[in-house]
């Protein structure tokens, strides 16, 4: 019953990583905290007064 742990090695594992916003497996940008993936990470960049990123 060691679950937590294992959700958390998985975590970084090699396409394991998922967004927390849409749930989508894929490409997630890891910043302030988050794990999003772009198009998500866009929205929420905009809410957090960021026009844009590179
Ligand atoms: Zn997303």
């Amino acid at each position: 019953m060691d679950k937590k742990k294992l959700e958390k090695e998985r975590k970084y594992g090699k396409g394991t990583r998922r967004c927390v916003r849409c749930g989508s497996y894929g490409p997630v940008i890891r910043r302030y905290n988050l794990y999003l993936c772009r198009q998500c990470f866009r929205e929420v960049a905009k809410q957090l007064g960021f026009k844009k990123y590179e």
